[in-house]
């Protein structure tokens, strides 16, 4: 048993496999937090680290919520547990009305799962059955586009767009393309919000139709910014001209909005925001508030229809999970609506928008900076990768922020922020000051 250098109890660290994790390293110095309560987390060792990260990008309305600790257990205690096969409950239904009143127009039917991951490819299997029951079957193509997560099922691996999610793996779905990336320094380094700049990298679209023809391409799936790649952000007039293309050519457009969803970038959804709606929508994460596993996707009624043609009595979507719609889950999820409602968190990033971005651009003329991204309540910073050392950089300036008292999320050479939305000015400095520091230091 290998014993932690820095914490008191007899805890064995091996049996634990940890997930996207250096689990070699993590084990010399453990990060290790034992409670959270509104902006902040404490560890293991009393040490306070204000959360700019929401956890895993999805605990929104801040830690500690006491209105979702007593929904979930008033709900283990009335009910557990029921299947939704074949078989209700209120709850389900009632979420499912809350989310419509919420979601993008036309998005008004949603099939429930526990994560992004299976969100993903829920959005995918609906995609691709969709072409079949309006009898376009030959419709099996999927795209997705370079740099994008879409999670770690198979489906989501396939179409996502990180090397290092996919080439450990060897095989995956055939029949994918990927779009290009619209992360472009040299001509979008520092803009502040929407970047200006290539809204034409959507074009590409119009050579995958030309060289697989539209009846064999079922959707494209695309975040409307790219989170876990480093807070990618879509140029001005990229995501309308997706859409436009997308539905020129009868292509389902599938916004993943596992990260962006939830108000994290000024709006309910991104597709509002930013106005463009999708035929399908990912959600998973602040659904939540992160308390309980649970995603939810979003379709078009007319989506839904065409699967309800076959004879009454049997089922029309061979699909769902044990936990789909789960009681304690969706318990939660209804008082962090509430929440939300109550405290108009849905839209304060973007009452806080521009003193975000003023602290995180503060940054800029640092040493290693070489872009600065933001929307909504999400930045990133972008550092210099050190000689023949990718990520060395962003990791040393994650691990020193976090010990100065800071969670951050570091990919590659790229650092990102992502507060709960309950961010008070005087965390934001805190943050930028803690950050700034970090870098300042950092060879
Ligand atoms: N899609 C997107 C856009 C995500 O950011 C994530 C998680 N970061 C996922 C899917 C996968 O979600 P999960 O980890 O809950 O499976």
């Amino acid at each position: 048993m290998q014993q932690p250098a820095t914490q008191s109890q007899d805890q064995s660290l091996d049996e634990f496999w940890m997930p996207f994790t250096a689990n070699r390293q993590f084990k010399s110095r453990p990060r290790m937090l034992e409670s959270a309560e509104g902006m902040f987390y404490t560890d293991v060792e009393g040490r306070e680290i204000i959360d700019g990260t929401s956890g895993l990008w999805c605990c929104n309305a801040g830690h500690g919520r006491k209105e979702i600790a007593e929904a979930v257990s008033k709900q283990v205690v009335k009910m557990d547990f029921a299947p939704t096969f074949q078989m209700g409950h209120p709850l389900p239904f009632q979420l499912a009305e809350r989310l419509v009143e919420i979601a993008p127009k036309g998005l008004d039917r949603v099939f429930f799962t526990n994560s992004g991951s299976e969100s993903v490819d829920t959005a995918l299997k609906i995609a691709l059955a969709y072409q079949r029951a309006r009898g376009e079957g030959t419709r099996t193509r999927l795209i997705g586009r370079e740099l994008g997560y879409h999670g770690v099922g198979f489906g989501g691996i396939s179409v996502g767009g990180m090397v290092n999610n996919r080439k450990a793996f060897g095989v995956q779905l055939p029949g994918v393309d990927h779009l290009p990336h619209t992360l472009d320094l040299e001509r979008n380094a520092f803009t502040r919000g929407l970047p200006k700049h290539g809204a034409e990298l959507a074009e590409h679209l119009e050579k995958l139709v030309t060289l697989h023809g539209a009846e064999n391409i079922a959707a494209v799936i695309v975040e409307p910014m790219s989170g876990s790649a480093g807070v990618i952000l879509p140029p001005v007039g990229y995501l309308k001209r997706l859409r436009e293309i997308t539905a020129k050519h009868g292509i389902l457009l599938i916004f993943d909005e596992v990260i962006t969803g939830y108000g994290r970038v000024g709006a309910p959804f991104a597709s509002q925001r930013w106005e463009v709606t999708p035929d399908i929508m990912t959600t998973a994460k602040g659904l939540t508030n992160g308390a309980i596993p649970m995603g939810a996707v979003f379709v078009s009624e007319q989506i839904q229809q065409a699967f309800m043609h076959g004879p009454k009595g049997l089922i029309e979507f061979f699909h769902g999970y044990t936990y789909s719609g789960h009681p304690v889950a969706a318990a939660a999820a209804l008082a962090t609506l509430d929440i939300y409602a109550r405290d108009g968190l849905l839209t304060r990033a973007q009452e806080l928008e521009i003193y975000w971005q003023e602290g995180l651009h503060s940054l800029k003329g640092m040493h290693h900076v070489i872009d600065i991204r933001n929307t909504g309540l999400v930045g990133a910073v972008h550092l210099a990768s050190r000689e023949g050392e990718p990520g060395a950089r962003g990791y040393e300036v994650f691990e020193a922020c976090y010990w100065d008292g800071l969670m951050v999320r570091c990919t590659g050479d790229i650092i990102a922020m992502s507060p709960p939305l309950i961010v008070e000015k005087s965390h934001i400095d805190r943050m930028i000051n803690i950050l700034g520091d970090v870098i300042r230091r950092t060879p």
